[in-house]
């Protein structure tokens, strides 16, 4: 089964409106060279003031498919009503999103969202339409203890839960150890590899194998033009989801030319 790479950028609390115009516009500039055949999948999730600065770009070879697709880093699950600070699935969509990040590592730590929580907001997503980008990982106290794989198959489990095999195939996970994230620290590829295919073993006992070969499961943690070629080239990996490098245009870039390299075999 063959899965279209995924290239996420994830600009975190980071980049005025002008700021984030230059940076989407040296992406463009970039992804207009290539078809959105040629092009892994690439997504951009700027912080909600610049989501009016970007924009999805659509392919215009005739393949239908989009060069650049837009993501929140977060949503509600509730439709609308009386939860200051937050924004609706219908609001993201509204404002051009076809992706929303959900369970970073960041909100769960400073903003305590559970397993609960963003299990409700996977359903909400999918039943609005978009695909969320599922994030999991290990802390290095849990890595050291060995406990790994117990605490993210448990992430993974209540994530989907409930959720049907046809959607869960259309979503995306990220497997971020979060002692890798900023840090500078990768993961080890083989590592990652090993984690994100448990991962995908976790999604075949929630919901088949169909559904276990189709989605997508990315690595994120100190992703660098350098180090996205090994990562690419593991049997599981199905791409990456960036922070630090994606917020200039020339790293980013890079990060895309490369995983293109890998998936024509340069
Ligand atoms: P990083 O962030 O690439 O800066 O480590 C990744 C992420 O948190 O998504």
């Amino acid at each position: 089964m063959s899965r279209k790479p995924i290239i996420a950028g994830n600009w975190k609390m980071n980049l005025l409106k002008s700021q984030a115009k230059d940076v989407f516009e040296g992406v463009k500039s970039f992804c207009d060279q290539y078809s959105a055949k040629e092009l892994p999948t690439v997504v951009i999730a700027p912080t909600f003031t610049s989501l009016s600065v970007v924009d999805t770009v659509k392919c215009d070879c005739g393949c239908g498919g989009n060069k650049i697709s837009i993501a929140c880093q977060n949503c509600h699950w509730e439709n609308s009503g009386a939860y200051t600070g937050e924004i609706s699935v219908e609001m993201a969509k509204d404002a051009g999103c076809s992706y929303v990040i959900i369970g970073h590592s960041e909100r769960r730590q400073y903003f305590s969202e559970t397993d609960e929580m963003i299990n409700k907001k996977a359903k909400a997503i999918l039943a609005g339409g978009l695909i969320p980008i599922i994030c999991c990982g290990e802390t290095l106290e849990q890595r050291e203890s060995g406990v790994t794989d117990s605490h993210i198959s448990s992430q993974i489990k209540n994530a989907l839960s409930g959720i049907s095999s046809e959607d869960v195939a259309k979503s995306v996970i990220a497997y971020e150890p979060i002692w890798a994230i900023g840090t500078g620290k990768t993961c080890d590829s083989d590592e990652a590899n090993r984690v994100i295919g448990m991962i995908r073993n976790t999604v075949k006992e929630v919901a088949g194998s169909s559904a276990a070969d189709s989605i997508r499961i990315l690595y994120g943690g100190s992703v660098k033009p350098n180090t996205i070629a090994e990562q690419m080239s593991k049997s599981d990996i199905d791409g990456a989801l960036v922070g630090g490098a994606s917020l200039k245009a020339d790293s980013f870039n890079e990060i895309i030319a490369n995983t293109m390299k890998v998936a024509s075999g340069v």
